[in-house]
């Protein structure tokens, strides 16, 4: 199948060539026709089957080139990040309309997006919150909405934005199209689609937690402590040059970028303490390959995207089983191979018979070579970047050798039980350096195009 017979017109079939897709994704095969015929859908489709341009492609279709004053399209979407992707698949697909945008989230200021408002937008992408702000105050009419998009509902019920929702809903034309993506039907989802879709094609690439085969994966069963330097010890000895590590809690995340820095690899944290700027700039300096190693939140990591990760690591596998899906599907995006790894504690045992049992397989054990996977008995072992008898890592020794080979061994036993409270990295001015770098903020409150 080629996009050729959706019915998209020649600008955005041009669009979709710059963008060197050759064939549309199973969700865009369905859901394209369907949304430019207008018809509600709900689609069951993660993050990395291609739907953002599944339902940004019908849309602009939709809309035609021309631009109007009052907003004919609004996305709801769960987080700051996936609204700025969104609003740039919009930017790159609309490139050859005039049509304008803009994204409206929290944590930046009100006045430029109240000043894109005025100007006049065709399509707003917005987090729930900062939109009903703007509602409220007046600051935006979406009378004229023709199309309403849920993206990524099930997260925006995870993280407690119904109630936003039910508002913003308020403002908006009983008289629409509707279209509701989320990664599973739960019985929630299923609710709300009953109360927000009329009739909906029902479109479900992604059968209920399956995982795709494309992504090889892997459990290293590994004692806690162990974790921190058997990670650094793969990323070192395979070149791993782009690696997302998922943690439980934010905490976690900030205290492993702290390890990861000490021990001379470029990591940041993605997480929702960090304020948009800080965020911003990780995630610039992740695709840019300047931050090597991003450590997030399950609900942070929701709105990145990028092209073909080939490295996802569960640092600690999620509790909830449906979660380490998400996760992986991180990787081997659109076509490409990944590799999802997961350091596995024995206190995590029962969470990965919980996924297993779920993804319906069991995970390929794995044992890294030249890396002790105990934690040191004696205060001998106490080296967490030596490695094991009598192999030697590949990448290892020279300068490649982590930096805390020369601290005294409390130290190190410090940082390998993950307490760093008492010790400072030496090297945490590496990311501060490059922060300067990135000056421009992706996607920050106004953004027409
Ligand atoms: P999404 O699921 O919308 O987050 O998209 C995942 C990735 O797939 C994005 O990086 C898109 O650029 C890419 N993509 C979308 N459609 C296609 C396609 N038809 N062929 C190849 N890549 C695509």
């Amino acid at each position: 199948m080629s996009f050729d017979s959706l019915g998209l017109s020649p600008h955005l079939l041009a669009a979709v060539a710059d963008a060197g897709y050759t064939q549309p994704t199973a969700i865009q095969s369905q859901a394209i026709p369907a949304i430019i015929d207008g018809a509600d859908v709900l689609g069951a489709a993660q993050t990395g089957t291609g739907k953002t341009a599944a339902f940004v492609l019908p849309l602009l279709e939709r809309l035609g080139k021309g631009h109007e004053k009052k907003p004919r399209v609004l996305v709801l979407a769960p987080t700051r990040e996936l609204a700025a992707q969104v609003a740039e698949s919009v930017g790159t697909y609309g490139a050859k309309t005039n049509l304008k945008k803009t994204v409206v989230f929290g944590g930046v200021g009100y006045q430029p997006q109240i000043s894109a408002f005025k100007k006049g937008v065709d399509i707003v992408v917005a987090t729930p919150g900062r939109l009903l702000d703007h509602l409220n105050n007046g600051h935006i009419d979406l009378s004229n909405l023709d199309t309403l998009v849920l993206d990524e509902a099930d997260r925006m019920l995870d993280m407690g934005f119904i109630h936003d929702i039910k508002r913003v809903l308020k403002y908006v034309p009983g008289k629409r199209q509707t279209l509701l993506f989320s990664a599973t039907f739960s019985k929630d989802i299923r609710k709300l689609a009953s109360s927000l879709l009329k009739q909906p094609i029902e479109i479900d690439v992604a059968p209920r937690n399956s995982t795709a085969e494309r992504i090889n994966q892997k459990v290293v069963m590994v004692e806690k402590p162990r974790k921190r330097a058997v990670l650094s010890h793969m990323i070192r000895s395979d070149d791993w040059s782009q690696v997302l590590v998922f943690t439980r809690t934010k905490h976690g995340a900030n205290r492993l970028v702290k390890q990861l820095d000490t021990d001379g690899l470029t990591a940041a944290a993605l997480h929702g303490n960090k304020s948009q700027n800080a965020r911003t700039k990780a995630l610039e300096g992740f695709k840019s390959g300047d931050i090597r190693v991003l450590v997030a939140t399950d609900i942070a990591a929701r709105g990145i995207d990028i092209d073909a990760l080939p490295h996802v690591v569960n640092y600690e596998l999620p509790n909830v089983a449906e979660d380490y899906v998400h996760r992986i599907g991180r990787t081997g995006r659109a076509g490409a191979e990944g590799e999802a790894l997961s350091l596995v504690g024995p206190d995590e045992r029962k969470n990965l018979k919980d996924i297993e049992k779920l993804i319906g397989r069991q995970i390929e054990r794995f044992q890294p070579q030249g890396i002790d996977l105990r934690a040191p008995q004696s205060p001998d072992d106490n080296d967490d970047s030596r490695p094991a008898k009598p192999a030697r890592p590949r990448g290892e020794g020279g300068k490649d050798q982590p930096r805390q080979k020369n601290k005294p061994h409390h130290e190190r036993a410090r940082q390998d039980d993950g307490n760093n409270g008492a010790h400072k990295p030496r090297r945490n001015s590496r990311r501060g350096k490059r922060g300067g770098r990135g000056g421009q903020r992706q996607g920050s409150g106004s953004n027409s195009s």
